[in-house]
């Protein structure tokens, strides 16, 4: 069964109307995301007796309770006091919050006055919540087999001491069971026919593992998430579901978790000793960027041709003036011809280039905008091959240099 809470709100001012208890609807959602039942929602004034009364009935009914309000500096704010009478302990300086607080007013240019100072003053059972965005920290306290959690009732500091401090613990106590998530990464396959794959695999799984299908940009991923009793089970069982469609799949798959297609093809580069160079044209150096944007790729890539314009792509790379005349800048034979000159140029084991017209202008009804050739050149083959992308400039200029980087994958060697 899910842990019971109640949430305290404190204060005249929400009792009077003037200001809407915002933080009990926010609590209330963010509980419910952590499978914690809000079992009741209080609403008092500023007052000794009735806070004294709401703590008393909260602690017989629930097993978390969480209050918002009456913390600040001035006379008005009565909850610290009415904590430490409630559990029978004194109020005591904690130099640590005063640190804090000091260091929050030096950024404003600010002196902490003696009513800040007093701030510092706490229930001396309490373990203390940083508040990162204000002077009232927050404050956890566990007694008699409940947690008892106060916060300041300013909107956005009970947020940031929820999320940073109160939720994560709570998770920790109270949340029973286990969630994992683990991602498979694809290129080169849409999303819909990736469904068709592996779709009589997805129609077995069992209840408690989920797939989701999250594409982003030229990529799909699939995420799989488990939930169960013990996480070394829930993983062992998303493992041997992966086994299964893998033979379908891994044509398209680069990597898990974490894993980024630039890093991939670094390692397998790396492991096979072999170097690369590139020939770009309508990605301008993007694809270069990407390869560079690795660690450590200096011992694999050697560097790029920015084969913009057709004299670079004649003087530089040895692709014939008449080819170009003939065929086009965007052509099966130029983009061959660009892969083979980038790699004997700079003297690498792999050339791989790319022309294509990015857009908007320069389209023609026989080459649209996003038509992009690819080239692949190493000692054995020069091969290219033709893509349609669709949509905008950047759109197309990142889709080409993925594909770039997929067409090394494939013929390099797939993980
Ligand atoms: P306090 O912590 O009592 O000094 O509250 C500071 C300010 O936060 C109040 O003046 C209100 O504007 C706001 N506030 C207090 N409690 C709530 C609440 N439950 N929901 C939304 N705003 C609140
Ligand atoms: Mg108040």
């Amino acid at each position: 069964m899910s842990a019971k809470a109640e949430i305290i709100s404190i204060g005249d001012e929400l009792l009077y109307g003037q200001t809407l208890d915002t933080n009990a609807h926010w609590m209330s959602i963010k509980l419910d995301e952590y499978n914690i039942k809000v079992f009741q929602r209080t609403t008092i004034g500023d007052d000794e007796d009735q806070i004294l009364n709401a703590l008393k009935l909260a602690e017989e009914r629930v097993d978390i309770v969480l209050i918002t309000g009456g913390l600040g500096p001035t006379k008005d704010d009565l909850t610290k006091p009415v904590l430490a009478k409630y559990f029978g302990v004194n109020m005591v300086h904690h130099e640590k919050v005063l640190r804090d607080i000091t260091l929050l007013f030096a950024k404003a240019s600010r002196e902490v006055t003696a009513l800040n100072a007093q701030q510092a003053n706490l229930p001396e059972n309490c373990e203390i919540i940083t508040n990162p965005v204000g002077t009232a920290p927050g404050m956890w306290f566990y007694e008699k087999n409940t947690v008892f959690v106060a916060m300041p009732g300013v909107p956005y500091e009970m947020k940031s001491i929820m999320t940073q401090g109160i939720l994560p613990k709570l998770d920790k106590m109270f949340t029973k069971g286990v969630l994992h998530h683990h991602i498979i990464k694809t290129i080169g396959i849409t999303e819909s026919s990736l469904s068709d794959l592996i779709e009589d695999w997805e129609l077995n799984l069992p209840q408690h593992i989920k797939l989701a299908y999250l594409p982003t940009k030229g990529q799909v991923k699939l995420r799989l998430t488990g939930s169960g009793d013990e996480l070394n089970t829930v993983k062992q069982e998303i493992e041997e579901l992966q086994k299964e469609i893998m033979p379908k799949i891994d044509k398209y798959v680069y990597g898990f978790g974490a894993d980024q297609l630039e890093e991939v093809i670094g390692q397998l580069l790396n492991k096979k000793n072999l170097t690369l160079a590139t020939a770009e044209s309508c990605t301008g150096g993007y694809l270069a960027h990407m390869i560079t944007s690795v660690p450590g790729s200096s011992r694999y890539f050697k560097g790029s041709v920015i084969a913009y314009s057709n004299e670079v792509k004649t003087g530089q790379l040895g692709v014939s003036t008449e080819t170009i005349k003939q065929q086009g800048a965007v052509s099966e034979k130029v983009v061959k011809g660009m892969a083979k000159g980038v790699s004997r140029e700079l003297n690498t084991d792999i050339g791989i280039a790319i022309t294509g017209i990015a857009g908007p202008d320069g389209g023609t009804i026989e080459k649209p905008v996003g038509t992009v050739w690819i080239a692949y050149s190493d000692k054995n083959k020069t091969f290219a091959k033709k893509f349609n992308f669709s949509r905008d400039r950047t759109f197309i200029i990142h889709w080409s240099a993925l594909a770039a980087l997929n067409m090394i994958r494939l013929n390099v060697g797939v993980k």
